[in-house]
């Protein structure tokens, strides 16, 4: 079968021939047909080399960690021809974490990402405890069940930072109009808790993310116009930020925005960037302001079901104008050479086709 690898040193990814999986005797794994994988800024980093690592032993990894496919094989709880979403992480040992979202980095695997490789295949095996069964009805939209969840997890673990004293986040800051920014943008505009949002790029008029931010009921600004410290000084500053962008300047400049009481989750991966700070102003600003700042990567399982809820009750147009580049495995490689105008991109390894 095809599979999307990459050598992780900036060289183009290729579709490489690997055998086709088995399930493993004894396991409680299932075969899963791959209908679509989508990538993200964090492929591209595994693309470069800049973020994650190839399996052990192994010189190229298979790409793809949004994945939505079709179980092969039967399974007790799960019926041939169901469509699954897969989690991320795998345990590196017999020892499982309670909470693989929540583990130390160097207790896990990132499937296609650190250590294990991903669903960009025609074919993967996964264990069922890995695997969030979801409706027939996004078997094409289900590549966003992930990173929406990364976005679920992370407001949640925002709002559980302020869970003992009143806070009514009545404005919410998305920093990044990237597709992560924009599922951000709308799990916050469904969440009842939250009240208007805003969603930031730097990004000229005609762009389809300012389109998706505004159908969707939000408000665009421009950083070039409104630098994200500014927002302290704006007539209702956000209580609540989330940083979508991997820009680390903006993580700290996160801390100025919010306001008195005010929560950031930061979910961008930054490369190496050394700056100066004034520290002492943003510790000051962090207790004097009652602030706090979480850091949130991945999600589990509870979160891929919030997710899946929101993205049954999105807009009609909403997963179709995120997805907005659907290739075949052939193309896949070239969508990774740089194209500011695509969201995201889904590489089709087959149709969804309901089994009769
Ligand atoms: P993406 O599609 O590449 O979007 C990146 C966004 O950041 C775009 O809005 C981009 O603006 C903006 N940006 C990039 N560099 C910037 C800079 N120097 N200044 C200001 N804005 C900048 O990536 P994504 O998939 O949305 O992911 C965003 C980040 O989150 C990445 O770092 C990714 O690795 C990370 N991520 C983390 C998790 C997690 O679990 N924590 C999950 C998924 C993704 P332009 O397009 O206008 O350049
Ligand atoms: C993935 C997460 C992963 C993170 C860090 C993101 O793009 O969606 O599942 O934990 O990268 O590697
Ligand atoms: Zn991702």
């Amino acid at each position: 079968m095809q599979c999307l690898t990459a050598r992780m040193d900036g060289s183009p990814p290729t579709l490489t021939e690997r055998p086709d999986p088995t399930v493993p005797a004894g396991t409680d794994a299932v075969v899963v047909r791959t209908l679509r994988v989508g990538i993200d800024g964090t492929d591209h980093a595994v693309v470069t080399g800049a973020h994650g690592s190839p399996p052990t032993d192994a010189d190229r990894i298979v790409l793809g960690h949004e994945a939505v496919g079709v179980t092969e094989t039967p399974h007790p709880r799960l019926p041939v021809g169901s469509v699954v979403a897969p989690l991320v992480r795998r345990p590196r040992d017999a020892d499982t974490p309670p909470r693989l979202d929540m583990a130390p980095p160097a207790s896990v695997h990132e499937c296609g990402i650190a250590g294990a490789d991903g669903f960009a295949c025609e074919r993967f095996v996964a264990d069922r405890r890995y695997l969030v069964a979801i409706p027939a009805s996004l078997a094409t939209a289900g590549i966003l069940i992930e990173p929406l969840s990364v976005a679920h997890k992370a407001i949640d673990l925002a709002i559980a930072a302020r869970r003992t004293v009143p806070w009514d986040p009545a404005h919410a800051v998305v920093i990044g109009n990237g597709s992560l920014g924009l599922l951000c943008t709308l799990a916050l505009q469904e969440d009842p808790r939250v009240g208007r949002v805003s969603c930031m790029g730097r990004r000229d008029r005609p762009d389809p993310t300012i389109s998706v931010i505004e159908r969707l009921g939000a408000s665009y600004l421009d950083t070039r116009e409104t630098p994200v410290p500014s927002l302290a000084e704006a007539p209702e500053p956000p209580a609540l930020i989330i940083e979508a962008t991997g820009h680390a300047p903006h993580a700290f400049e996160t801390i100025t925005a919010l306001a008195p009481g005010g929560v950031g989750a930061l979910l961008g991966v930054p490369a190496v960037d050394v700056r100066e700070l004034d520290v002492g102003r943003l510790h000051r600003e962090l207790v004097i302001g009652n602030k706090a700042i979480v850091g949130s990567v991945n999600s589990g399982r509870a979160a891929y079901l919030q997710a899946v809820e929101t993205l049954a009750s999105a807009p009609p147009w909403f997963a179709e104008s995120i997805i907005d580049t659907v290739v075949p495995p052939a193309a896949a490689p070239d969508a990774f050479t740089g194209d500011d105008t695509t969201i995201k991109t889904a590489i089709e390894f087959a149709a969804y086709e309901e089994r009769r």
